[in-house]
């Protein structure tokens, strides 16, 4: 019997999850159908429990709900508890396992994908939202040298300490005009409103990587890194399809090769 799967946001229809994920199906022989779903704003919970009532085994979660797919969870991942936020539910006999995989999808594209270790590099992360937080504690793991920069200052200092990290520091962006950075990781929303985050140009090495996590389109960030001197400057398509991957994982023991997905997305 085919199971069944979907994401749930609002909005929805822009998620390119449902093309991921039926192309990770063809790929592994898996027998899953994958929707999406748009929940009315005040409605989250009400649509999980519908999906839980008509046998749905699990979905993914985007904005605004990620926060609330946390509380609803019985059985938190420490990396949903890390993140605040759940991106990822897997319903198992009466539980609502709520798991994180965002950041394991950025990890996994910049040291997969891109051949870049994360030990030692120096790293700015750029925003201090959702997105940031799922990313802030997987890079901490992975060794990175962490620096969190953010329009409104306090929260950037708010994510730091719930962090409890001490090697962790946070800056104003007037602080680190001078600095230099291995990898500066954009997760702003900035670029819906076509801006950039007020970045110095001189922050930019000959062999930096310039991550914009939104994808589909250059974008101010992306235009500005080349601009200056970026070494490699790239989409957040990457980390989409690879925490993609880690759902399906998940949710069907089964790793699909995501290099392939990366590149039919790329077509269209
Ligand atoms: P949130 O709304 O939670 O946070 C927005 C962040 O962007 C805040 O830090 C905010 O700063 C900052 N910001 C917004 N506008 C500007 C601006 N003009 N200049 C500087 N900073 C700005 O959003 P998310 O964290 O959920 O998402 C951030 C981005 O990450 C989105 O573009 C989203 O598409 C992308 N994303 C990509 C994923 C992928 O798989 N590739 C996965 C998840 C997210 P302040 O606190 O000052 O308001």
């Amino acid at each position: 019997m085919t199971d069944k799967y979907a994401v749930i946001g609002n909005p929805i229809a822009h998620s390119k999850s449902p093309q991921i994920h039926q192309l990770f199906a063809q790929q592994t022989g898996q027998d899953i159908s994958y929707e999406s779903i748009e929940a009315s704003l005040d409605g989250f919970a009400a649509t999980i429990e519908r999906l839980r009532n008509q046998g749905y085994k699990g979905c993914n979660v985007t904005v605004p709900f990620k926060f609330q797919a946390l509380q609803l969870a019985t059985k938190p991942s420490e990396r949903a508890q890390q993140a605040q936020a759940a991106n990822t539910l897997h319903f198992n006999v009466g539980q609502i396992i709520a798991d994180n995989s965002d950041g394991a999808g950025l990890i996994r594209d910049i040291e997969h994908n891109f051949g870049i270790a994360l030990h030692d590099k120096r790293v700015l992360l750029v925003g201090a939202g959702g997105a940031a937080s799922g990313v802030a504690a997987p890079l901490l793991h992975s060794g990175a040298v962490l620096t969190i920069v953010n329009r409104t200052a306090s929260k950037a200092m708010e994510l730091s300490r719930l962090l409890a990290n001490p090697a962790i520091r946070t800056c104003s962006f007037d602080e680190i005009h001078s600095q230099q950075f291995d990898i500066i990781i954009n997760a702003t929303s900035s670029a819906l409103q076509n801006e950039k985050p007020a970045l110095s140009p001189g922050i930019f090495a000959h062999s930096t990587l310039a991550y914009e996590m939104m994808y589909g389109r250059e974008t101010p960030f992306m235009k500005f890194a080349r601009e200056h001197g970026a070494a490699i400057v790239t989409d957040g398509l990457g980390m989409l399809v690879e925490q993609a991957a880690e759902s399906f994982y998940i949710w069907r023991k089964v790793r699909p090769e995501t290099a392939p997905v990366i590149a039919a997305l790329r077509q269209f």
